[in-house]
């Protein structure tokens, strides 16, 4: 296991468990071709004080950075950003612990490296993982409250023209929270937020109001439209310039259960209409916002975005909230439009289904057989989403 950051049983074991916490820390740079090698069970946030030294970082990276390396690329974690994949197509080596203790590594034109680098934890144990780092660089955020009407008329321009574009709605609201990043040099002029207002927004805005509206929604589910708008409406509306890492990830203290799909890029529109039309024709009070994200096709065999630009909409619940049927019916819809659940959140998925989505899950499977026989690397939730 890795941080135990994900909502599905993915990580849960029902014989021994294997905690990589103390396994962390670089294992070596090589500073010619920008790639570092580090330990498997290396928190993200760490990494970058350790790249720093090198002038290296992470092209790309999701919402958080308290999950481990290991756990983050073996679920397909993913940021935003239609030129940009995920977190396992940065993979350009690993080291696995194989069932009778060898050591399997799988880099460079290994054609088992797809493979190897988003394997749900089923192929063996990571000790090492090898990042395609680039050179460091700033990121310019521009986080604004917008009509969600606006944001949808010129959806492709925006994901198209921007290095890292997403969007929040807020159900129940015609509003949006838009969040654009600019990549820039390191030598481009920092202007991070003073840290009193990073910590305003943060803690009391963007959580303590979460937490606010989540009470509201489980007390008073009538006041979740009017507590959305104010929500939406305080959100958004400021510029900042900093390091990457800073501006790509943030802190997220109120509990909740989430389901991600993701569908090809072009039908995103569509998919997200289906899903607004849903909320409003149910009778549901959704406080949590709808997330949007995009990332570039890619050829790790087990990846959402696997062979196509990718769209994802992310739904969520508060943790004391019963999800079941606002998800299924959202999965339903997504799965009509061609989706893929994300491996580390909810979703009702077994290997029947999932095979007819992923082009290359007979060869995962029978890249698994190979190397697992006897199951030594297995549990309840990999025996359904690939097969006991
Ligand atoms: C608040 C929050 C925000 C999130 N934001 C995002 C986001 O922005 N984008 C996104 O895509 N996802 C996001 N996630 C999901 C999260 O990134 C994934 O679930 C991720 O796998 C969690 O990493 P972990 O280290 O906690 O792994 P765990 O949940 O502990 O494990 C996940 C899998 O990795 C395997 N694993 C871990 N270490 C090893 C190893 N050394 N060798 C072999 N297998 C291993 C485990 O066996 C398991 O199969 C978020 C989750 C939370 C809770």
């Amino acid at each position: 296991m890795g941080a135990g950051h994900s909502f599905t049983g993915i990580a849960a074991a029902p014989g021994v468990r294997l905690d990589l916490d103390r396994l962390q820390g670089l294992v070596h740079v090589d500073t010619d071709r920008g790639r570092v090698t580090l330990h498997a069970g290396t928190r993200l946030h760490r990494i970058p004080a350790l790249l720093a030294p090198y002038g290296l970082a992470m092209p790309n990276l999701g919402d958080i950075d308290r999950q481990s390396l290991a756990g983050a690329v073996s679920t397909g974690t993913h940021g935003t950003g239609a030129g940009y994949g995920g977190l396992a197509t940065q993979v350009c080596g690993v080291t696995l612990v194989q069932p009778d203790g060898g050591l399997l590594t799988v880099a460079g034109d290994d054609p088992l490296l797809p493979a190897a680098a988003l394997s749900l934890g089923a192929l063996g144990i990571i000790a090492d993982v090898t990042l395609q780092c680039v050179p460091a660089f700033l990121l310019r955020a521009e986080e604004r409250s917008e009509p969600l009407t606006a944001v949808l008329a010129d959806l492709p321009d925006r994901v198209k023209s921007a290095d890292h574009f997403e969007f929040y709605w807020f159900p129940h609201t015609d509003r949006a929270a838009t969040k654009t990043n600019t990549r820039l040099p390191p030598s481009s002029p920092r202007r991070p937020l003073p840290p009193l207002r990073g910590w305003l927004d943060d803690s009391l805005l963007a959580n303590g109001l979460f937490r606010a509206t989540c009470a509201a929604g489980l007390g008073v589910p009538a006041a979740v439209p009017a507590v959305n708008r104010a929500a939406a409406r305080l959100l958004g509306g400021r510029e900042y310039t900093d390091a990457s890492w800073r501006v790509f990830t943030q802190r997220r203290t109120v509990r909740f259960q989430e389901m991600e799909y993701a569908v090809p890029a072009e039908l995103l529109p569509a998919a997200f209409e289906d899903l607004r039309a849903l909320i409003d024709n149910r009778r549901w009070r959704i406080s949590f916002p709808v997330e949007v994200r995009w990332a570039a096709a890619d050829d790790r065999w087990l990846s959402t975005a696997y062979g196509q630009d990718t769209g994802y909409l992310a739904v969520h619940r508060y943790w004391r909230e019963d999800p079941a049927d606002y998800f299924a019916a959202v999965e339903e819809i997504l799965l009509a439009h061609g989706g893929r659940p994300h491996w580390g959140k909810l979703h009702s998925l077994d290997a029947r289904t999932l095979a007819q989505r992923y082009p290359r899950f007979g060869q995962f499977q029978a890249l698994r057989n190979r190397l697992d026989p006897d199951r030594v690397f297995s549990n309840g939730y990999l025996d359904r989403v690939l097969g006991a």
